[in-house]
């Protein structure tokens, strides 16, 4: 069984080493994705932004993160 938890942008699931399931992840913007995926000093601090904007229901498709 693969290990996985509850994707915070839907009500699917996703692997845990993953921010999204693969379908939420495909819906946000290319840059936005772009950024989620390196790994620097910023990286906490965008996964952040993603969470709050998850949590304010703001649609996938538009989310952005900083720099
Ligand atoms: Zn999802």
């Amino acid at each position: 069984m693969t290990d996985t938890v509850k994707c915070p942008g839907c009500l699917g699931r996703r692997r845990r080493a993953d921010y999204l399931c693969n379908t939420c992840w495909r819906t946000l913007p290319a840059s936005t994705r772009g950024r989620l995926a390196r790994h620097d000093a910023r990286a906490f601090q965008r996964l952040r932004e993603l969470h709050s904007a998850l949590a304010a229901r703001t649609p996938l498709a538009i989310i952005r993160v900083s720099p």
